[in-house]
């Protein structure tokens, strides 16, 4: 098994965190000897601010078969309008994996078109847009948990907004899905429509969405409009900046610490009226 030291800021979107044991499983033998002590599981480091003294848990990535993908029919499962796959590591970069779906001309994926998590990450927080999300497309998912391996329907989980109702740690370690035959022209326009959608996203490192949109008086309200209402694009300590092009967006200038982004967050909820809960997820 891989297991070497390196800064997180190098295996997160937002590029910002300090020198970890990184722990590399490739099998569920692998597994079990990495998460013989505390540890924490990383997927595409899409949602987190890791400190930047580094951390004392051992941080596991998934690698070999937890990284592959098999989109192959399952000819006994599988009918006409429904295409079962194979087993799709929880490892496999999710923008991979939506490409590889569209050039089989496969559809279901095209709502995370621009997600750059991981599967199993994305399927631990149901990561979706309005186009869809990971659980619709999931048949059957493998979770480890206790040193054992377990299959569940998505059914048996308590899924939801953005959860999945996986206890943290419980490890996702393959997923099969199933999907809608459709043709690779077809699935591309879809996708072409959802990626629309991201334009005025900014470009910058980032780790997507810094606050969950808040209920105001019974109803969703945009958390990147209050921001923006409030005046707050711009805002920045050190190097990191709320995104001029979207208010919900913290970005990384270069060479921004987790210190000066959990500041930035504390500064923009001070000076807003309604209480915003984080999106980020903080690893100290
Ligand atoms: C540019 C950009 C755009 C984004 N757009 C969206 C969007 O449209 N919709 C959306 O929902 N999110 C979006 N995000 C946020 C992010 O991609 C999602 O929250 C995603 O689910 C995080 O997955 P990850 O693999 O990167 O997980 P990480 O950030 O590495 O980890 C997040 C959590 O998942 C857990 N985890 C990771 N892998 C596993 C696993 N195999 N088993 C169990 N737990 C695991 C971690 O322990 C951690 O608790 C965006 C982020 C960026 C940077």
């Amino acid at each position: 098994m891989k297991v070497e030291r390196q800064p997180l800021s190098r295996l997160t979107t937002l590029g910002v965190g300090g020198e970890c044991e990184v722990w590399t499983a490739r099998n569920l033998e692998e597994l079990l000897e990495a998460t013989s002590a505390p540890y924490r599981i990383l997927g595409g480091g899409s949602n987190l601010v890791v400190s930047d003294a580094g951390l004392e848990q051992r941080v596991i990535r998934l690698g070999g078969p937890y990284a592959a993908e098999d989109l192959e029919r399952d000819p006994v499962l599988s009918s006409e309008t429904l295409h079962i796959t194979g087993w799709v590591g929880g490892g496999r970069p999710l923008p991979g994996l939506v490409r590889t779906a569209q050039k089989r001309g496969l559809s279901g994926l095209e709502g995370m078109v621009g997600i750059p998590a991981q599967v199993g990450g994305a399927v631990w927080m149901n990561a979706g847009t309005r186009y869809g999300e990971m659980f619709d497309s999931l048949y059957e998912l493998e979770v480890v948990a206790n040193g054992v391996a377990r299959i569940y329907a998505p059914e048996e989980l308590n899924y939801g907004y953005r959860s999945s109702g996986i206890p943290r740690n419980d490890i996702v370690t393959r997923v099969r899905l199933k999907l809608a035959p459709s043709t690779p022209a077809e699935v591309e326009t879809r996708m072409v429509d959802s990626d629309t959608a991201r334009k005025g996203q900014p470009k910058a490192r980032t780790a997507g969405c810094a606050f969950k949109n808040p209920t105001v008086s019974g109803k969703k309200v945009s958390a990147g409009m209050l921001i923006d209402q409030a005046g707050l694009k711009g805002l920045r300590v050190g190097n990191a900046m709320i995104a001029l092009e979207h208010g919900n967006f913290v970005v990384n200038l270069g060479g921004a610490k987790s210190e000066d982004i959990k500041e930035l967050l504390r500064q923009v909820e001070a000076r807003l009226e309604v209480a915003l809960e984080w999106e980020y997820e903080l690893w100290e």
